[in-house]
């Protein structure tokens, strides 16, 4: 395999880029990450001419592979021609809100920012600015983006920052809990329940291995949040028209959360984010109220056109259908693989999600355990063994997959996610072939 490029490229990054690149997880490849020339359908291609199938589609956003289909890539040249921005409103955002609205249960209204970063920051704010409460409840091992209040480590509310340059006195507003612990749930809110402003959640931890709720976990935070006038802050940046199609996970989950943030696939491939949520909080955001919110490139006509037209051609095409059936594909056979070559390892995801998480213990006898990914189900024999918190995926053998694993699958052209936490995701240009590669693929690997 040829890296000449890809390393002469690293080398010059390093001088001008911390690390080399500009967003850590890209340097979790050693000892260097391969550079992109560009995509093509649901494979790329490196600087070197390397070709790979690409399950990383941009982390997250690339919903329909790198092939802007026809409506998306003339709506994104419209208005990249138009001007690419004013700092004045356009129809185009007013459209992306009707369109997010019309098909999010829990949402009625929405704001959109640049990135997923920016969606969490402030509906924190706006939770605590509507509840007057300072304190927010986050999962161990839950992603949030690089927002200060959410950057914490440690257990309950013995917090601190997760990175220095945050002051300590912000991870005393933060309190941390296991996922999918339900008496954890109901004890911090025994000792603190009148100081939450709202609990911040993935409906699915999937920035930490795959983990999906236990049955009625978030109905638990949902009715602890009721009782006590807290904040429901569903973050669906990863799961947005991506898990339950254009409903989200809330629909799917059936969820009515009062906040939901989205990012990656709402943009179409572009820098967005967005805060939805009931109007009655919503419209507490400047300048109809008074929670500060602001930005000079939020609701971008260019971003916005290649998100709603991305949005509408999954809407008209069988792009859920499609994704999700390649998806249960991935699980089953890797499930089968694991059965034959790694029983101890748990395969995760749902829908266009999927992952081998490399847990170092499993049943003895399987018959009957999930066949498509780890559904959390007590009568499974796996059920004991599956990650059920970002502590049991973190105890797995994150290094092994990392330094052994991955570039084993590198050097037969399978681009996985750059460590053991991040999610895997299926594109609408992806084919039946790339399923049946990529598996043999793990066989040799595993
Ligand atoms: C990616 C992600 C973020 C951060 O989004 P950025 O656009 O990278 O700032 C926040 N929350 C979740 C659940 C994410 O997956």
């Amino acid at each position: 395999m040829h890296e000449e490029n890809s390393r002469n490229l690293y080398d010059r990054a390093l001088s001008v880029m911390p690390g080399g690149v500009n967003s850590a997880v890209r340097a979790a490849i050693e000892p260097y990450p391969f550079f992109v020339q560009r995509g093509d359908g649901g494979h790329v291609v490196d600087v070197d001419g390397n070709r790979y199938i690409d399950w990383v589609m941009g982390l997250g956003p690339l919903l329909l592979g790198h092939d802007l289909p026809q409506p998306v890539q003339s709506a994104v040249q419209t208005h990249a021609s138009n001007g690419p921005m004013f700092g004045a409103p356009t129809e185009i955002e007013v459209e992306h809100a009707e369109f997010v609205t019309r098909h999010v249960p829990g949402v009625e209204m929405l704001r959109f920012v640049n990135s997923g970063t920016e969606a969490t920051v402030s509906a924190v704010r706006l939770a605590r600015a509507y509840t007057g409460r300072d304190k927010i409840v986050v999962m161990q091992g839950s992603y949030h983006g690089a927002n200060d209040s959410t950057l914490v480590e440690g257990e309950g509310n013995h917090l601190h920052p997760s990175s220095p340059g945050i002051p300590d006195d912000f991870a005393e507003h933060t309190i941390a809990v296991p996922f999918n612990d339900h008496e954890a749930a109901h004890h911090v809110f025994e000792e603190h329940g009148d100081d939450i402003a709202g609990v911040l959640v993935e409906p699915i931890l999937a920035n930490y291995g795959i983990v999906t709720p236990t049955d009625e976990y978030h109905e638990t935070l949902a009715d602890l949040c009721d009782d006590h006038g807290s904040l429901l802050v569903f973050d669906e940046v990863i799961t947005g028209f991506r898990v339950g199609g254009l409903q989200c996970a809330q629909g799917k989950f059936g969820i009515d959360p009062d906040l939901t943030t989205f990012g990656k696939i709402i943009g179409g491939g572009f820098p967005v984010g967005a805060i939805g949520g009931k109007a009655e909080i919503l419209r507490h955001f400047t300048p109809s109220g008074d929670v500060f919110q602001a930005g000079t490139f939020s609701g971008h006509p260019v971003t916005m056109a290649a998100g709603l037209e991305t949005l509408k051609f999954a809407a008209e095409n069988d792009v859920y259908d499609h994704v999700d059936d390649l998806g249960d594909q991935l699980r089953r056979g890797l499930t089968e693989l694991c059965a034959d070559y790694a029983p101890e390892y748990t395969v995760t995801g749902t829908d266009s999600m999927f992952k081998v998480i490399f847990t170092r213990e499993g049943p003895e006898d399987r018959s009957g355990q999930c066949k498509a990914g780890c559904k959390q189900r007590p009568d499974c024999p796996r059920y004991d063994y599956c990650p059920k918190d970002g502590g049991d995926v973190s105890d797995a053998e994150t290094d092994r997959w990392r330094r052994i694993f991955w570039p084993k699958m590198r050097e037969q052209g399978v681009f996985l996610s750059q460590n053991q936490f991040e999610s895997q995701f299926v594109s609408h240009a992806h084919t039946e072939a790339d399923v049946e590669e990529t598996l043999e693929a793990y066989k040799e690997a595993l």
